[in-house]
């Protein structure tokens, strides 16, 4: 941890960042750009730009495309399942050799406080040992057909995979695709986000070190029109992983119907936590805490409607305004409680949800103000928000934000909770305090979402399938499910006599 904190002085200090790549990685090495364009790439903290990288086209993405092709069919669908796994442990120990630098760019590149990017390399390095363990045990079935016929199903990979990467969580959420994506045997073109591109292609290198052949991780950095987009329309990808906003996503399933590509959709979320008054009271302040300040409230699956019993409403959203109010704000590398947002746009599109509600009326129970670092009076901050006694056709209580703002609803009981929190056009997450085993899982199988926490927000890891339901999307990531995502079953039936 000592060397973490001194790499991230020194950048601080500095303000900038030596050695980062500032090409494509496609084959096995870095590569310019074929336009030799450039883009550049802010630190939240302070909003100042700090390294800059190749601004990606539809040229780069062929390259890329061609060369996971190659790999694909020379090399990658035919390397021993246990080959695939040694290579998978490997960058699972090199990801957390290289923890110190990789968890700095994550924070510097992000804005997330840097014990959070911490907590993301982890989760990467967890990723690629997970599914490193998985490559060897991807076992079909046979089937029942009588002595006359035989019959068994295999999972074959689904080739080319292209993963399209959001800013919010850009090593977790590259890992959580990739690592099955390679363990199921495919290859991989990776197209992180344009305010974070760095430590995808650090990933890309940390595997090629691993051992990977070169070709079956590449990475082409750029915006989204102009390196995502080609992307989802090649025809040399198999499949497409997207995780972002809805309206992206449905242009990522248009441009995808062309080719008749597989995609999965990993898109937004407006999440309740329904806390019951059974419930013990401080696990459920922390964990409203968490699910919508972690991250700035940058998360899709952040419990951004806190819907609350009447009996506890009042004294609850007092504690949780005085804890907000405590959080210690500063830049992302300095370890605060509560860092920046990830660019201007985003500050943008928060303050506006917050004054359109202010203008309507609703009570701001703490927060509603842009602000800065306290230390430097930089960088890109919103005050952590809650907005009290909200109503059901609010935009605040409809439409995500993506930001440290939540919106409390007041419920008369454990139904009426219920029906509140499935008064959403989005199913991604739910979290449930209670102290009723019986409430909390009546409640778990009645709401509509991918996933239900009970006493705990967050709850799980690598090994829960993850994914939404309506607007949230469809398929499923991490676990044994996340893994058929990146397969295709073969069914073969004979006749033996
Ligand atoms: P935001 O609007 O918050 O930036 P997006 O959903 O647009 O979020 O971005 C998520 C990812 O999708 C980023 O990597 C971005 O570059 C990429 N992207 C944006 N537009 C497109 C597009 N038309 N096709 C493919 N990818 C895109």
């Amino acid at each position: 941890m000592q060397d973490i904190d001194k790499l991230a002085a020194s950048v601080l200090a500095e303000g900038r960042m030596e050695g980062l790549p500032d090409g494509h990685f496609i084959g096995g090495k870095y590569v310019r750009g074929s336009a030799n364009a450039f883009l550049e790439s802010f630190d939240p903290g302070t909003a100042a730009a700090f390294a800059s990288f190749s601004a990606g086209t539809a040229d780069d993405v062929d390259q890329a495309v061609n060369s996971a092709r190659d790999a694909f069919f020379t090399v990658w669908r035919d390397t021993a399942p246990a080959e695939r796994g040694r290579i998978l442990q490997r960058a699972s120990a090199l990801i957390l050799e290289n923890l110190a630098r990789l968890a700095v760019v994550e924070s510097l590149d992000s804005g997330k406080p840097l014990q959070e990017a911490i907590g993301d390399v982890r989760g990467a390095a967890r990723a690629f040992e997970y599914y490193a363990g998985a490559c060897d045990k991807l076992q079909g079935d046979s089937f029942p057909l009588g002595s006359r016929h035989f019959g068994y199903s295999i999972h074959e990979p689904v080739g080319v995979t292209a993963h399209i990467i959001p800013w919010n969580y850009p090593i977790s959420t590259a890992a959580r695709g990739i690592a099955p994506a390679l363990a199921a045997g495919c290859t991989v073109v990776a197209k992180p986000a344009e305010t974070t591109p760095f430590t995808a292609l650090m990933l890309a290198e940390i595997l090629s070190q691993a051992g990977l052949p070169d070709g079956v991780c590449n990475v082409v950095t750029g915006r989204g029109a102009e390196a995502g987009a080609p992307l989802t329309r090649h025809p040399g990808v198999d499949h497409i992983t997207f995780t972002g906003s809805v309206a992206t996503g449905q242009r990522v399933m248009q441009a995808a119907s062309v080719e008749v590509t597989r995609v999965l959709l990993e898109l937004g979320g407006k999440s309740p936590v329904i806390v019951l008054d059974d419930c013990d009271r401080e696990s459920a302040l922390q964990g409203v805490m968490g699910a919508i300040f972690e991250n700035a409230g940058q998360i899709c699956s952040a419990g951004s409607r806190l819907v609350i019993e009447r009996g506890i409403h009042g004294d609850f959203v007092a504690e949780l305004a005085k804890r907000a109010e405590s959080l210690k704000i500063g830049h992302g590398l300095r370890r605060p409680d509560f860092g920046p947002v990830n660019s201007a746009l985003q500050l943008e599109r928060i303050s506006g949800f917050v004054e359109r509600t202010r203008e309507a009326g609703r009570q701001i129970a703490t927060g509603g103000e842009v602000c800065t670092d306290p230390e430097t009076g930089k960088g890109w901050f919103y005050q952590p928000t809650i907005i009290d006694a909200a109503q059901p056709d609010d935009e605040v209580v409809r439409e995500e934000i993506f930001g440290p703002v939540l919106t409390v609803q007041v419920a008369e009981d454990a139904d009426h909770a219920l029906e509140l929190a499935n008064d959403c056009q989005y199913g991604l997450v739910a979290g449930i305090y209670t102290g009723s085993f019986d409430r909390a899982h009546r409640l778990a199988r009645a709401i509509d979402a991918g996933q239900v926490f009970i006493n705990e927000y967050f709850a799980g890891g690598i090994e829960v399938p993850f994914g939404g339901n309506r607007r949230s999307g469809f398929g499923r990531e991490k676990g044994l499910e996340g893994l058929k995502s990146y397969c295709k079953t073969k069914s073969i039936a004979a006749r033996i006599g």
